[in-house]
């Protein structure tokens, strides 16, 4: 078996270990007799390992009481839709920056349920986190992506939004460090990029912002009823959950968040000084105090060796690189569950292409 560096953006690279403890606890776990995806979603076994599951996650990102955690189905793109119908209430203006791709998309989304739709920042190109937002203190809340997976931009602070609920789609930034919690609202992510595999969207919403959903919110996606079933008012996303309960007890063994954040820092100050020092052979186009920690995108001075490139990383172990039908040019996701010998590989890799193709 030869595993290679993965370094697709979701459904994305997982913890060897979390995949060998899945892979020894297949036919039996714990004693079981069947396996995970065989269990009732009501039964004892599969309610502890959901309990334990949410119980670790709270541990990671220090959740305080107030928050309810809901491990839903539909992704993020369901939440797209499910921001607008619980949190409106009554209201119907809410504000969006804009600083990628699914911001949006949540965007667009949220305009079929609410009238007044405001984007409240958007640069010309993407290719930087936006300051100066334009907020309306009576809009319903304020949505952003502290992580825009395509373009590679990510917000290294907090945005200050005063009283109005700040909502922001985690989905391929939660986990690769501590955040404070209670700055936000509600806090949702996809888990197929740095939390598991697909199949389940983790949403995070304090109390005071439940109970006020629209008469016509479909009932999964409405968070008051969900938290009130714990996660269950239907059969839950029962394999995907367990599997994401093994990378939280992976993380905590890693050193936490704060562990993960160190790792995930180095990896990336690599890989942007790679992409900086080859003399314009590659170039990364993101404003460098917007530069993401997750998902580095870049380009060759000459797209024609794209191609050569990518059959050449693939042969190498270094697979999934290419970037996104929207900008072209590579990308590589470096998650949690990347290693730093995947980065270091990548960067040996992109050396030795340079200097052949110069
Ligand atoms: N938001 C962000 C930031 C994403 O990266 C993605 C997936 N690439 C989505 C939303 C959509 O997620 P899903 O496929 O889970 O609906």
């Amino acid at each position: 078996m030869a595993r290679v560096y993965n370094f697709s953006a979701g459904p994305a690279a997982l913890p060897e270990e979390v995949l060998q403890q899945a892979s020894d606890e297949m036919l039996d776990w714990q004693g079981s007799g069947m396996s995970v995806m065989e269990m009732s979603h009501r039964g004892k076994a599969f309610v502890s390992i959901a309990e334990q599951a949410e119980a670790d996650l709270r541990e990671l990102l220090a959740v305080p009481d107030n928050y309810k955690v809901l491990f839903l189905q539909g992704g993020a793109t369901g939440q797209f839709a499910a921001i607008p119908l619980n949190l409106a209430n009554g209201k119907d203006s809410a504000d969006y920056v804009v600083n990628g791709s699914w911001g949006k998309k949540a965007a667009k989304e949220a305009n079929k349920y609410l009238s007044d739709v405001r984007i409240a920042a958007q640069p010309d190109s993407f290719t930087e986190a936006p300051g100066n937002w334009n907020l309306n203190p009576g809009a319903a809340y304020v949505h952003y992506t502290p992580n825009e997976t395509i373009e590679g931009v990510e917000f290294h602070n907090i945005p200050e939004v005063g009283d109005v609920p700040l909502v922001a789609d985690m989905s391929s930034t939660l986990l690769s460090r501590p955040i404070d919690v209670s700055k936000f609202g509600m806090i949702y992510a996809g888990a197929q990029k740095n939390i598991g595999p697909a199949g389940l969207v983790i949403v995070i919403v304090r109390d005071d912002l439940i109970g006020n959903a629209a008469s016509d919110c479909p009932t999964v996606l409405d968070w008051a009823q969900q938290a009130e079933a714990g996660s269950m008012l239907n059969t839950p996303a029962c394999y995907s959950w367990y599997i994401c309960g093994l990378v939280f007890q992976w993380l905590k063994r890693q050193g936490g968040l704060a562990g993960m954040a160190e790792v995930n820092k180095r990896k990336a100050e690599k890989l942007y000084a790679a992409i900086d020092g080859s003399g314009g052979f590659y170039t990364n186009p993101v404003a460098v105090d917007s530069r993401s920690w997750m998902n580095v995108p870049f380009v060759l001075k000459d797209a024609s060796l794209d191609d050569a490139f990518l059959s050449e990383a693939k042969a190498a172990g270094l697979e999934t690189l290419k970037g996104h039908r929207s900008v072209g040019g590579m990308r590589a996701s470096i998650y949690n569950a990347m290693p730093e010998a995947g980065v270091e590989a990548l960067i040996a890799f992109m050396a030795d292409f340079a200097t052949r193709n110069q």
